[in-house]
Protein backbone atom coordinates (compact mmCIF):
# COMPACT_ATOMS: atom_id res chain seq x y z
CA UNK A 1 0.00 0.00 0.00
CA UNK A 2 3.07 1.92 0.15
CA UNK A 3 3.02 4.70 -2.66
CA UNK A 4 5.98 4.63 -4.55
CA UNK A 5 8.43 7.95 -4.81
CA UNK A 6 6.49 10.32 -6.65
CA UNK A 7 3.73 8.79 -6.89
CA UNK A 8 1.76 11.26 -4.80
CA UNK A 9 -1.31 9.42 -2.40
CA UNK A 10 -3.51 12.58 -1.98
CA UNK A 11 -5.62 12.58 -4.71
CA UNK A 12 -8.37 14.73 -6.09
CA UNK A 13 -11.42 14.40 -4.22
CA UNK A 14 -9.76 13.44 -1.04
CA UNK A 15 -10.80 15.11 1.88
CA UNK A 16 -9.78 15.83 5.42
CA UNK A 17 -11.93 15.53 8.18
CA UNK A 18 -11.20 17.27 11.65
CA UNK A 19 -13.19 15.53 14.36
CA UNK A 20 -13.84 17.86 17.31
CA UNK A 21 -15.29 16.91 20.59
CA UNK A 22 -16.80 19.50 22.24
CA UNK A 23 -18.23 20.05 26.02
CA UNK A 24 -18.91 23.88 27.08
CA UNK A 25 -16.84 25.16 24.67
CA UNK A 26 -18.61 28.28 23.87
CA UNK A 27 -16.06 30.16 24.80
CA UNK A 28 -13.49 29.70 22.51
CA UNK A 29 -15.39 28.22 19.57
CA UNK A 30 -14.93 32.15 17.47
CA UNK A 31 -10.81 31.94 17.95
CA UNK A 32 -11.37 27.94 17.12
CA UNK A 33 -12.72 28.86 13.56
CA UNK A 34 -10.26 31.42 13.01
CA UNK A 35 -6.71 29.40 13.90
CA UNK A 36 -8.59 26.64 11.25
CA UNK A 37 -8.87 28.67 8.34
CA UNK A 38 -5.68 30.18 9.07
CA UNK A 39 -3.81 27.53 9.50
CA UNK A 40 -5.60 24.89 6.62
CA UNK A 41 -6.79 27.56 3.99
CA UNK A 42 -3.78 26.70 2.03
CA UNK A 43 -3.19 22.73 2.62
CA UNK A 44 -4.69 21.81 -1.13
CA UNK A 45 -7.20 19.31 0.28
CA UNK A 46 -10.80 19.47 1.08
CA UNK A 47 -12.39 19.77 4.25
CA UNK A 48 -14.87 18.50 6.03
CA UNK A 49 -15.39 19.92 9.94
CA UNK A 50 -17.05 17.31 12.09
CA UNK A 51 -17.77 18.69 15.45
CA UNK A 52 -19.49 16.43 18.13
CA UNK A 53 -21.12 18.12 20.92
CA UNK A 54 -20.88 16.12 23.45
CA UNK A 55 -24.03 17.49 25.98
CA UNK A 56 -22.47 20.64 26.65
CA UNK A 57 -24.90 23.16 28.80
CA UNK A 58 -23.87 25.98 27.49
CA UNK A 59 -25.01 27.34 23.95
CA UNK A 60 -21.61 25.31 22.02
CA UNK A 61 -24.43 24.19 20.06
CA UNK A 62 -26.69 26.52 19.12
CA UNK A 63 -23.45 28.30 17.82
CA UNK A 64 -22.32 25.71 15.82
CA UNK A 65 -25.75 25.54 14.27
CA UNK A 66 -25.86 29.06 13.36
CA UNK A 67 -22.26 28.89 11.72
CA UNK A 68 -23.74 25.82 10.04
CA UNK A 69 -25.90 27.88 8.17
CA UNK A 70 -23.07 30.04 6.38
CA UNK A 71 -20.14 27.26 6.64
CA UNK A 72 -20.57 24.25 3.87
CA UNK A 73 -17.79 22.10 5.89
CA UNK A 74 -19.43 21.91 8.71
CA UNK A 75 -21.04 18.30 9.84
CA UNK A 76 -22.74 18.56 13.34
CA UNK A 77 -23.48 15.62 15.65
CA UNK A 78 -25.48 16.63 19.01
CA UNK A 79 -25.23 13.66 21.60
CA UNK A 80 -28.65 13.07 23.82
CA UNK A 81 -26.48 14.12 27.24
CA UNK A 82 -22.77 14.00 28.42
CA UNK A 83 -20.90 10.47 27.08
CA UNK A 84 -17.22 11.44 27.83
CA UNK A 85 -14.65 12.59 25.22
CA UNK A 86 -13.77 8.94 24.05
CA UNK A 87 -17.44 8.35 23.69
CA UNK A 88 -17.22 11.60 21.84
CA UNK A 89 -14.64 11.14 19.56
CA UNK A 90 -15.75 7.52 18.82
CA UNK A 91 -19.33 9.36 17.47
CA UNK A 92 -16.76 11.93 15.42
CA UNK A 93 -15.21 9.33 13.79
CA UNK A 94 -17.60 7.55 12.91
CA UNK A 95 -19.26 10.15 11.17
CA UNK A 96 -15.90 11.30 9.25
CA UNK A 97 -16.03 10.62 5.51
CA UNK A 98 -12.04 11.67 4.68
CA UNK A 99 -9.61 9.60 3.51
CA UNK A 100 -7.53 11.49 6.21
CA UNK A 101 -9.24 12.12 9.84
CA UNK A 102 -7.60 14.41 12.49
CA UNK A 103 -8.99 14.26 16.04
CA UNK A 104 -8.45 17.46 17.34
CA UNK A 105 -9.78 19.47 20.76
CA UNK A 106 -11.86 22.23 21.02
CA UNK A 107 -9.37 24.61 22.85
CA UNK A 108 -6.76 24.87 20.44
CA UNK A 109 -4.08 22.93 22.40
CA UNK A 110 -3.99 20.89 19.51
CA UNK A 111 -1.98 23.19 17.13
CA UNK A 112 -3.96 22.62 13.77
CA UNK A 113 -0.95 24.17 12.35
CA UNK A 114 1.17 20.69 12.55
CA UNK A 115 -1.19 18.89 10.44
CA UNK A 116 0.30 20.22 6.84
CA UNK A 117 3.42 18.59 8.32
CA UNK A 118 1.52 15.33 9.60
CA UNK A 119 0.22 15.47 5.65
CA UNK A 120 3.72 15.51 4.05
CA UNK A 121 4.57 12.61 6.62
CA UNK A 122 1.37 10.58 5.61
CA UNK A 123 2.62 11.08 2.30
CA UNK A 124 5.80 9.05 2.47
CA UNK A 125 4.06 5.87 3.26
CA UNK A 126 3.06 6.36 7.46
CA UNK A 127 -0.56 5.49 8.30
CA UNK A 128 -0.54 7.46 11.32
CA UNK A 129 0.85 9.96 12.38
CA UNK A 130 0.64 11.92 16.13
CA UNK A 131 1.27 14.31 17.89
CA UNK A 132 4.25 13.76 20.81
CA UNK A 133 4.45 16.43 23.47
CA UNK A 134 8.02 17.72 23.85
CA UNK A 135 7.68 18.66 27.10
CA UNK A 136 4.73 19.56 29.80
CA UNK A 137 5.26 22.96 30.63
CA UNK A 138 1.58 23.50 30.39
CA UNK A 139 0.61 21.15 33.02
CA UNK A 140 0.86 21.37 36.91
CA UNK A 141 3.26 19.09 38.48
CA UNK A 142 0.96 16.61 40.11
CA UNK A 143 -0.50 16.08 36.90
CA UNK A 144 2.85 15.53 34.84
CA UNK A 145 4.13 13.00 37.77
CA UNK A 146 0.69 11.13 37.28
CA UNK A 147 0.96 11.10 33.81
CA UNK A 148 4.37 9.78 33.76
CA UNK A 149 3.50 7.33 36.60
CA UNK A 150 0.68 6.29 34.06
CA UNK A 151 2.50 5.67 31.14
CA UNK A 152 5.35 3.65 32.93
CA UNK A 153 2.54 1.50 34.56
CA UNK A 154 0.51 0.70 31.17
CA UNK A 155 3.47 0.28 29.60
CA UNK A 156 4.91 -2.31 31.77
CA UNK A 157 1.24 -3.95 32.25
CA UNK A 158 0.23 -3.40 28.46
CA UNK A 159 1.27 -5.56 25.42
CA UNK A 160 0.11 -2.78 23.40
CA UNK A 161 2.21 0.26 24.31
CA UNK A 162 1.56 3.72 23.89
CA UNK A 163 4.17 6.00 23.32
CA UNK A 164 4.23 8.39 25.98
CA UNK A 165 3.16 12.10 26.09
CA UNK A 166 0.99 11.48 23.20
CA UNK A 167 -2.84 12.26 23.21
CA UNK A 168 -5.89 11.70 20.43
CA UNK A 169 -3.90 14.59 18.42
CA UNK A 170 -3.10 12.20 15.01
CA UNK A 171 -4.01 11.89 11.90
CA UNK A 172 -5.07 9.00 10.56
CA UNK A 173 -5.82 6.99 6.99
CA UNK A 174 -9.01 5.80 5.91
CA UNK A 175 -7.53 2.83 6.30
CA UNK A 176 -6.96 3.11 9.99
CA UNK A 177 -10.20 4.46 10.76
CA UNK A 178 -12.03 1.76 9.12
CA UNK A 179 -9.85 -0.51 11.25
CA UNK A 180 -11.03 1.63 14.03
CA UNK A 181 -14.07 1.20 13.67
CA UNK A 182 -14.41 -2.55 13.86
CA UNK A 183 -13.62 -2.77 16.92
CA UNK A 184 -16.24 -3.34 19.35
CA UNK A 185 -15.75 -2.43 23.05
CA UNK A 186 -17.71 -0.04 24.58
CA UNK A 187 -14.67 1.53 26.86
CA UNK A 188 -13.22 3.56 24.22
CA UNK A 189 -10.06 3.64 25.27
CA UNK A 190 -9.04 6.03 22.45
CA UNK A 191 -4.92 6.23 22.94
CA UNK A 192 -4.81 1.99 23.20
CA UNK A 193 -7.25 1.46 20.58
CA UNK A 194 -4.82 3.73 18.48
CA UNK A 195 -2.09 2.05 19.78
CA UNK A 196 -4.03 -1.38 19.05
CA UNK A 197 -4.57 -0.97 15.41
CA UNK A 198 -0.78 -1.07 14.73
CA UNK A 199 -0.04 -0.10 11.10
CA UNK A 200 3.21 2.44 10.36
CA UNK A 201 2.97 5.12 13.02
CA UNK A 202 5.40 8.40 13.24
CA UNK A 203 5.36 10.63 16.04
CA UNK A 204 5.95 14.86 15.45
CA UNK A 205 7.31 16.35 18.47
CA UNK A 206 5.29 19.68 19.79
CA UNK A 207 4.84 22.52 22.33
CA UNK A 208 1.00 21.50 23.60
CA UNK A 209 0.30 24.91 24.91
CA UNK A 210 -2.64 26.03 27.12
CA UNK A 211 -5.99 26.20 27.04
CA UNK A 212 -7.42 28.89 25.18
CA UNK A 213 -10.62 29.69 26.43
CA UNK A 214 -13.28 28.42 28.96
CA UNK A 215 -12.49 24.92 31.56
CA UNK A 216 -10.84 21.75 31.66
CA UNK A 217 -13.53 18.84 31.81
CA UNK A 218 -11.26 16.81 33.50
CA UNK A 219 -10.37 17.09 36.94
CA UNK A 220 -8.31 14.68 38.85
CA UNK A 221 -10.72 12.13 39.79
CA UNK A 222 -11.82 11.73 36.61
CA UNK A 223 -8.32 11.40 35.29
CA UNK A 224 -8.41 8.63 37.67
CA UNK A 225 -11.25 7.00 36.47
CA UNK A 226 -9.99 7.43 32.95
CA UNK A 227 -6.37 5.79 34.01
CA UNK A 228 -8.38 2.65 35.55
CA UNK A 229 -10.44 2.25 32.56
CA UNK A 230 -7.30 2.13 29.80
CA UNK A 231 -5.46 -0.03 32.25
CA UNK A 232 -8.63 -2.27 32.29
CA UNK A 233 -8.77 -2.56 28.79
CA UNK A 234 -5.45 -3.58 27.88
CA UNK A 235 -3.98 -5.39 30.97
CA UNK A 236 -5.02 -9.14 32.65
CA UNK A 237 -2.15 -8.88 34.45
CA UNK A 238 -3.27 -7.13 37.87
CA UNK A 239 -6.28 -10.14 37.79
CA UNK A 240 -3.22 -13.00 37.34
CA UNK A 241 -0.85 -11.49 39.73
CA UNK A 242 -2.97 -12.70 42.79
CA UNK A 243 -2.17 -16.04 41.87
CA UNK A 244 1.54 -15.50 42.43
CA UNK A 245 1.25 -13.20 45.09
CA UNK A 246 -1.06 -16.46 47.28
CA UNK A 247 1.26 -18.55 46.56
CA UNK A 248 4.32 -16.24 47.65
CA UNK A 249 1.90 -15.96 50.85
CA UNK A 250 1.24 -19.61 50.99
CA UNK A 251 5.02 -20.45 50.91
CA UNK A 252 6.39 -17.96 53.79
CA UNK A 253 2.88 -19.13 56.05
CA UNK A 254 4.48 -22.71 55.48
CA UNK A 255 8.22 -21.81 56.47
CA UNK A 256 6.51 -20.24 59.49
CA UNK A 257 4.58 -22.85 60.60
CA UNK A 258 7.53 -25.52 60.79
CA UNK A 259 9.52 -22.43 62.33
CA UNK A 260 7.08 -22.18 64.98
CA UNK A 261 6.71 -26.43 65.20
CA UNK A 262 10.69 -26.45 65.36
CA UNK A 263 10.55 -24.15 68.23
CA UNK A 264 8.16 -25.86 70.39
CA UNK A 265 9.92 -28.83 69.61
CA UNK A 266 13.26 -28.17 70.54
CA UNK A 267 12.58 -25.38 72.76
CA UNK A 268 9.59 -26.73 74.48
CA UNK A 269 8.54 -23.44 75.01
CA UNK A 270 5.15 -21.78 74.56
CA UNK A 271 4.72 -19.32 71.51
CA UNK A 272 4.59 -16.04 72.87
CA UNK A 273 3.00 -13.62 69.70
CA UNK A 274 -0.38 -12.09 69.28
CA UNK A 275 1.17 -8.91 67.48
CA UNK A 276 3.08 -10.52 65.25
CA UNK A 277 -0.27 -12.91 64.67
CA UNK A 278 -2.31 -10.25 64.37
CA UNK A 279 -0.37 -8.71 61.38
CA UNK A 280 -0.27 -11.37 59.16
CA UNK A 281 -3.96 -11.79 59.58
CA UNK A 282 -4.37 -8.30 58.72
CA UNK A 283 -2.22 -8.28 56.15
CA UNK A 284 -3.64 -11.42 54.73
CA UNK A 285 -7.19 -9.66 54.80
CA UNK A 286 -6.12 -6.85 53.27
CA UNK A 287 -4.77 -8.55 50.64
CA UNK A 288 -8.03 -10.66 49.54
CA UNK A 289 -9.64 -7.31 49.98
CA UNK A 290 -7.27 -5.86 47.33
CA UNK A 291 -7.44 -8.96 45.19
CA UNK A 292 -11.26 -8.70 45.33
CA UNK A 293 -11.05 -5.09 44.43
CA UNK A 294 -9.14 -5.76 41.22
CA UNK A 295 -12.23 -8.61 40.18
CA UNK A 296 -14.51 -6.17 40.64
CA UNK A 297 -12.83 -3.42 38.36
CA UNK A 298 -12.63 -5.94 35.93
CA UNK A 299 -16.41 -7.87 36.48
CA UNK A 300 -17.83 -4.05 36.69
CA UNK A 301 -16.37 -3.43 33.35
CA UNK A 302 -17.48 -6.70 31.73
CA UNK A 303 -20.91 -6.03 32.72
CA UNK A 304 -20.93 -2.87 30.90
CA UNK A 305 -19.81 -4.92 27.74
CA UNK A 306 -22.09 -7.36 27.94
CA UNK A 307 -25.03 -5.25 28.41
CA UNK A 308 -24.03 -4.36 24.78
CA UNK A 309 -25.46 -0.67 24.81
CA UNK A 310 -24.32 1.35 22.32
CA UNK A 311 -20.99 4.26 22.91
CA UNK A 312 -23.11 7.12 22.22
CA UNK A 313 -26.98 8.22 21.53
CA UNK A 314 -26.94 11.16 18.64
CA UNK A 315 -30.21 13.81 19.16
CA UNK A 316 -29.56 15.82 15.91
CA UNK A 317 -27.13 15.58 12.72
CA UNK A 318 -26.81 18.85 10.80
CA UNK A 319 -24.91 19.13 7.46
CA UNK A 320 -24.63 15.18 6.60
CA UNK A 321 -26.87 15.57 3.62
CA UNK A 322 -24.16 18.09 1.21
N1 LIG B 1 -14.56 16.86 25.94
C1 LIG B 1 -15.70 16.20 25.54
N2 LIG B 1 -16.47 15.57 26.49
C2 LIG B 1 -16.12 15.55 27.82
C3 LIG B 1 -14.93 16.19 28.19
C4 LIG B 1 -14.16 16.85 27.23
O1 LIG B 1 -16.05 16.19 24.37
O2 LIG B 1 -16.86 14.97 28.60
C5 LIG B 1 -13.73 17.55 24.93
C6 LIG B 1 -13.42 19.01 25.23
O3 LIG B 1 -14.46 19.86 24.80
C7 LIG B 1 -12.12 19.23 24.47
C8 LIG B 1 -11.45 17.88 24.58
O4 LIG B 1 -12.47 16.93 24.87
O5 LIG B 1 -12.36 19.52 23.10
C9 LIG B 1 -10.37 17.87 25.65
O6 LIG B 1 -10.95 18.25 26.88
P1 LIG B 1 -10.21 19.20 27.92
O7 LIG B 1 -9.52 20.31 27.20
O8 LIG B 1 -11.22 19.57 28.95
O9 LIG B 1 -9.15 18.20 28.54
P2 LIG B 1 -7.63 18.48 28.89
O10 LIG B 1 -7.01 19.17 27.71
O11 LIG B 1 -7.67 19.35 30.10
O12 LIG B 1 -7.08 17.13 29.15
MG1 LIG C 1 -7.66 20.78 26.81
Amino acid sequence: MTPGPGAPRLRAGHTLSLVIPMHNESAGLEALFQRLDAALGGLGVGLEIVCVDDGSRDDTFDRLRARATHDPRLRLVALTRNFGKEAALTAGIEAATGQLVVPLDADLQDPPELIGEFITLWEQGYDVVYGVRANRDSDSAAKRLSARLFYRLFNLLSDYPIPPSTGDFRLMDRAVVDALRQLPERNRFMKGLFAWVGFRQVGVPYVRPARTAGETSFGYFSLFRFALDGLTAFTTLPLKVWTGVGVIAAFLAIVFAAVIVGQVLIGGREVPGYASLMVVILFGFALQLIALGVLGEYIGRMYQEVKGRPVYMVRERIGFDR
